[in-house]
């Protein structure tokens, strides 16, 4: 991850030098955790840069907020309009984008609606999330003790910064017990989601993932693989997964923005599958790959191109 602090950051409609992008300490959301934000990739492609799926990442936003009953003052295509004018103005071909909403300065207190709302849009460089070693060898995951959070305390549909205090706990916990990532269960234990990522395993050819019920992000990359899968005529069944089908699976990986399509090489240390990329893994991720690098027909509409 490289950060170009001589870049330009959209923060409230403007494009503001990178160090002058800053906030008070009594702003809301440092006290109370009251943001809402994306992850979003741009990809260097052969008809030049494109953003992955912009719309349905801003469509996400947006329901964060409105979760949260933020009212934006923007319009999804304004502030798609705004994601694409900071890439360029940081002339980036490929590129992490970070929207961030959050509540600023006024009242403190625990009641949000005097803060004024805040909007940040910025970008940077940024490699393999995982590694690049990690999508063809794959990850060591350990299932974590800390559970997702029940559907019933914090909304996880919404992308929230606060719901990755949640993800931190598991996260730290996997890395101190030497595992590249968490895999974490909900409420009732059954298997949700990785820390920043979906899961998916491959049993005797049959895609299963954790439905929605999970207490997971739903994510855009989760819903691409799905459709890549159907489009091959791969089964997929979104139904609830015990830790131990992990174990057994043939094939298991991770997906999101940030990891794309991640091998799993083992569970709690037990060897999934082969213990690296199964065959099916492998299709799906270069039919990902192949689109995203603008190298097979983007039939799905999921590239913006910046030009
Ligand atoms: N779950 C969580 C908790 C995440 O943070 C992410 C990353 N946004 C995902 C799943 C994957 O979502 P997406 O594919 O939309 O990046």
């Amino acid at each position: 991850m490289v950060f170009n602090e001589s870049g330009k950051i959209w923060f409230n409609g403007k494009l503001v030098n990178w160090k002058e992008a800053n906030i008070h300490v009594l702003s809301h959301v440092v006290h109370y955790g009251s943001s809402v934000f994306e992850g979003i990739r741009c990809y260097r492609t052969k008809k030049g840069p494109a953003i992955f799926r912009l719309k349905e990442h801003v469509n996400r936003l947006f329901n964060s907020a409105k979760i949260y009953r933020m009212d934006v003052e923007y319009s999804e295509d304004e502030f798609s309009e705004a994601v694409i004018e900071t890439i360029k103005a940081n002339e980036l071909v490929e590129c992490y984008i970070r929207p961030v909403i959050f509540r600023g300065y006024g009242k403190l207190g625990v009641h949000p609606l005097e803060n004024p709302l805040e909007y940040v849009i910025a970008v940077w460089s940024w490699g393999k999330y995982l590694g690049e070693e990690a999508l063809e060898k794959g990850v060591d995951v350990g299932v974590s003790t800390w559970r997702r959070l029940a559907p019933d305390t914090m909304p996880n549909i919404a992308k929230a910064g606060s719901n990755y205090m949640n993800s931190q706990l598991a996260k730290m916990e996997s890395v101190a017990n030497g595992y590249h990532e968490a895999i974490m269960l909900d409420y009732q234990g059954m298997v949700s989601e990785g820390t920043g990522e979906n899961v998916f395993l491959i049993k005797d050819e049959v895609l299963y993932t954790p439905p929605a019920s999970t207490s997971l992000l739903p994510g855009i990359t989760r819903d691409s693989i799905i459709k890549l899968a159907l489009s091959m005529d791969i089964e997929v069944r979104e139904e609830l997964i015990p830790r131990e089908m992990l174990y057994i699976a043939d094939e298991a990986f991770l997906t999101g923005t940030a990891a794309e399509v991640t091998p799993i090489r083992s569970v709690d240390q037990i060897t999934v599958g082969s213990g690296k990329r199964g065959e099916i893994t492998g299709i799906l991720q270069k039919n990902f790959f192949d689109i995203i690098n603008g190298e097979k027909e983007d039939k799905y509409g999921w590239l913006t191109f910046l030009e």
